[in-house]
This record gives C-alpha cells, structure tokens and sequence, in this order.
C-alpha cells in the first residue's frame, strides 16, 4: 500500500485505524480547520502499536504554521504535513521506543528521555535513514543501541 501524499481532510471525521483515532493527529491550536494527515503515519503507527501491544499515546501529530511556530518546531518539520507523532508509551523510556519504532519500520526518529519523533517522509538522496536526539539524550549512544554505525 503506498500512500505518500499528505491529503487535507475535516477534523469531523473520525475512522482511523484500529488503535488510533483521527481526532489524535489533529493541530492542537484550536483553530485550524483544515487538517493535513500521510495516511501512512497511522499505519505505520498501527504496526509500532502491534508489535509493542501497549497504547501509543501522541502529544502532537499535524501542526498548522501558526502552531509549528509556537511549538518551536522548524520550517520543513514533518508536522506541518501531518508525517510525523510526537509520541510516547507508559513504560518505555525514548531508547526502549526508538528500538521498537525502528524494528517496526520507522526510519526517522528522534529520542529524547521519554518520548519520540517518529515520522513517516521519504527520505531521498540515497539516504536510508535520519535519527537525531533531544534533551540530553547522546547520540552516539542511540546509534549504537539501534546498531547503527
Ligand atoms: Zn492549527
Ligand atoms: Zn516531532
């Protein structure tokens, strides 16, 4: 199934995948009305819930502009194309999630302590993957636990 196209959509729909709803990857603002999802977030999401069998809980999924802006988010953040979750899972700190998401199929992803970036935009350039951290959380460190060079 290729789906790689974010697609707008209203926020009144609400059929999703099993676990995931759509009303858990709309912008927080409160304002915006048209929503933007890659409807291979929720899949891929679905499969990352599969495996682990525990609830995914998502803080941020789509933001619009406005919001990627107050969220301290970058200019090309996945989330202004509803490609990505911030994400967490009661449980598993950052690590055990990354390692999880990446056996899962996700191949960009951020950790931080307790939380993840996991995002679903095609990497070009012959580039396989992108994984970065926040927090204090050491990089060198993640990429060997993932067994990455
Ligand atoms: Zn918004
Ligand atoms: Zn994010």
């Amino acid at each position: 199934m290729i789906y790689n196209k974010s697609v707008a959509f209203d926020k009144k729909v609400t059929s999703m995948t099993e676990h995931f709803h759509l009303q858990e990857f709309v912008c927080k603002c409160g304002n915006c009305t048209t929503q933007r999802l890659n409807i291979e977030l929720p899949l891929a999401l679905e499969d990352l819930r599969t495996l682990i069998k525990r609830p995914i809980e998502i803080n941020s999924a789509f933001r619009c502009p406005m919001w990627n802006k107050t969220q301290g988010g970058k200019s090309d953040s996945e989330h202004l194309e509803g490609e990505a979750v911030d994400c967490y899972v009661k449980g598993m700190d950052g690590i055990e999630l990354a390692k999880a998401a990446w056996e899962a199929g996700f191949r960009r992803i951020g950790v931080a302590k307790n939380w993840c970036h996991l995002g679903v935009r095609r990497i070009s350039n012959g580039v396989n993957y992108k994984v970065w951290t926040y927090e204090d959380v050491k990089i060198d460190w993640v990429k060997k636990e993932l067994g990455l060079k």
